[in-house]
């Protein structure tokens, strides 16, 4: 089969690096010379193989989207009369022998004449594929070329101890050419009898690679990158790509359904989701994608970032976490930027402008998006708002501009049980409670809220830890604005002046009941006679113990451990236990120490060391009652 052999060759470094012009002023040194670094190839092949590349795995999508654009570039040839092809049904076929330890990815697209082959293999970092996309201007969806470091072709040497390059140019006048490397700086390029259109790669697997031998195997890593490549790609029989990417196709005309139907191919395990945002952007970099808002389940997943990352409609990796801003890992779906980087490490990734820019435009576009449909349609909004909360509140907290543009998106539920945010809840109650916002959190504090509702104060309901944050930074935003929770302050709205009854015994005798406690004791005489007293901690208090909790410190609990007991002066509970006091002190200080506890547990306070000589207390009280029934 081999007719002669052309030369046996050393592969090039295809430029040298520019030498920096050593300034011999700033060095106080005589100039001697300036020069070009040089380059070893034999010393490049190995930094390839090992560092420019993340995962080993990829050497398919490399070799695969070499041959789609191979097949991409013919169909503009064709398209410009430049080659005289008929009935042209392009094929990538990629197969596996185990005899002989191979797996040939074949293609019938462009393919490359000898001295095509030596430029554009041979010659480490020449790509065919930028020259090409200079000269046609393919920069329309449809003719989209994949490559441009011209490095993807070396990926092979990851996996391969040999590769093979057999390849008949769709110029039917050259001679089809075979071309061999062990991954060395040596080539051997040989004229070989006419094959067909096309290149084929053959890959003898290494010893360390052999796991890609499987038919399993290589087909799921296959489907991983190319199941959006544009040509049909078969793995032995199998087509594995068949649909186009929905984000490719224009706004108007996607159907919910398919929308659903595209993010149950990406994510085929999981519940439908809920709201999405299809991604067209042009400036100052072009992207299309779709990002999905994901149903809420139990667990939010942190540290993970599930948005697939396209090029050209080439997987690339859903490792970004780093290059998004943590709140924007919670969503889903896929972006595709051909200006993104596709032939490179992680840390490449992160290097790259465009790259930096995703998150802050992303942002913009989900804003806007959001913004949208709050005005558009609110009962929407609402309907949707309980799934997208812990994104547009991390969102608020981690990103400036997105708190600017979504702080008024963010609802809470008020008495009415209406979804209102905090702008219009100060604007309803600004002769009420002035710059005050009241919220009360889900499980407890019903007594307070009737105290509240009696007094046509609204208090917005706070469901999420992360509440405690937004607060905080809301307050920083809005000097003059501030959060309280109802039981985290005693405020002259719910009290009455006029029907005090002063208690000055009873409240020396509480002081000196609990004066161990660490607690301090008030008597005020509220606006409503049904609550005998409860334990006010103080907001700022609180947050503190919430935050160190959050960051998992430690934290003494003697530091958090000031508290105020707040009796009731109108409730006839308080007037009784101050007349036992006069005869049964003993008596009476139980029944404080028991409201006190019964006002802790219903807030989520009562420690646990505390638990038993409540409960002790508690049956000694009841047998009491009891024994009185006698
Ligand atoms: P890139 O694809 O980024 O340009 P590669 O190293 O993968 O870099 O390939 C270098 C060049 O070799 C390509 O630009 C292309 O011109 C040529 N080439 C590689 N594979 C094929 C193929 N299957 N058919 C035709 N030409 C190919």
């Amino acid at each position: 089969m081999v007719f002669s052999m052309i030369q046996p060759h050393t592969i090039d470094g295809k430029q040298g690096l520019r030498g920096e012009k050593l300034s011999n002023k700033k060095l106080g040194s005589t100039f001697m010379a300036q020069g070009t670094l040089k380059i070893h190839s034999e010393n490049i092949l190995p930094i390839i193989k090992k560092s420019l590349y993340s995962d080993k795995e990829i050497f398919i999508r490399e070799l695969v989207s070499n041959a789609s654009d191979a097949i991409t570039k013919l169909k503009v040839l064709i398209e410009n009369n430049e080659a005289s092809v008929t009935d042209y049904a392009p094929e990538i076929r990629v197969k596996i022998d185990q005899a002989s330890k191979t797996i040939t990815i074949t293609d019938n697209g462009i393919g490359m004449s000898e001295t095509e082959v030596e430029t554009y293999i041979a010659q480490i970092a020449f790509s065919g594929a930028e020259e090409f996309v200079k000269k046609y201007d393919t920069a329309n969806d449809k003719d989209k070329i994949i490559g441009h470091f011209g490095l993807g072709f070396y990926s092979a040497f990851m996996v391969s101890s040999q590769v093979e390059v057999i390849s008949q140019s769709f110029r039917l006048d050259c001679p089809s050419s075979h071309w061999t490397s062990d991954g060395s700086n040596t080539y051997e390029l040989n004229r070989i009898d006419t094959q067909p259109m096309g290149t084929k790669i053959v890959l003898h697997i290494d010893q360390e690679s052999e796991d890609y031998l499987e038919e399993g195997k290589l087909e799921a890593v296959i489907k991983k990158y190319c199941t959006f490549l544009p040509h049909p790609i078969f793995v032995g029989d199998k087509q594995i790509n068949e649909k186009a990417p929905l984000y490719l196709k224009s706004v108007q005309d996607c159907t919910d359904e398919e929308y659903k139907d595209f993010y149950s191919q990406l994510y085929p395990f999981e519940p439908a989701p809920i709201f999405w945002i299809h991604l067209n952007i042009d400036y100052p970099f072009n992207l299309k994608g779709i990002l999905y808002f994901p149903k809420v389940t139990e667990r939010l997943e942190f540290g993970k970032c599930f948005t697939k990352l396209f090029c050209n409609r080439v997987y690339v990796s859903s490792d970004i976490k780093e290059l998004l801003p943590e709140y924007m890992t919670l969503l889903r779906g896929a972006i595709d930027s051909p200006d993104l980087p596709l032939n490179v490490s992680r840390s490449y990734l992160h290097m790259d402008k465009t790259v930096r820019q995703l998150g802050a435009h992303l942002s913009k576009k989900i804003s806007d998006k959001l913004q949208q449909l709050y005005n558009s349609n609110k009962e929407d909004y609402i309907a949707l708002y309980k799934e997208m909360e812990v994104f547009l509140k991390l969102g608020n907290l981690q990103d400036e501009k997105f708190y600017e543009k979504t702080k008024d998106l963010i609802l809470f539920e008020n008495s009415k049980a209406e979804w209102i945010s905090i702008p219009s809840y100060l604007e309803t109650m600004k002769d009420k409670t002035k710059s005050k916002v009241y919220y009360h959190i889900d499980t407890s504090e019903n007594h307070f809220l009737k105290l509240y509702k009696e007094k046509e104060v609204d208090v917005l309901r706070s469901t999420s830890p992360i509440d405690s944050h937004l607060f905080q930074h809301f307050e920083s935003k809005m000097p003059e604005v501030k959060f309280q929770r109802i039981d985290g302050g005693l405020d002259d709205l719910l009290t009455q002046e006029e029907s005090f009854a002063p208690k000055e015994e009873l409240l020396q005798f509480a002081k000196e009941s609990f004066k161990d406690h660490k607690v301090e004791v008030e008597l005020k005489p509220l606006g409503s006679t049904s609550i005998p007293g409860f334990v006010m901690i103080d907001e700022d208090q609180r947050r503190l113990r919430d935050y160190m909790r959050l960051q998992k410190q430690d934290f003494s609990t003697d530091l958090f451990g000031k508290k105020t007991f707040v009796l009731n002066a109108n409730s006839p509970m308080v007037s009784k236990i101050e007349e036992i006091q006069k005869n049964r002190p003993e008596l009476a200080k139980e029944l404080l120490e028991q409201l006190f506890d019964l006002s802790l547990l219903s807030q989520k306070e009562l420690h646990a060391d505390a638990l038993q000589p409540f409960l002790n207390r508690s049956m000694k009280l009841f047998e009491s009652l009891l024994c009185q029934e006698k």
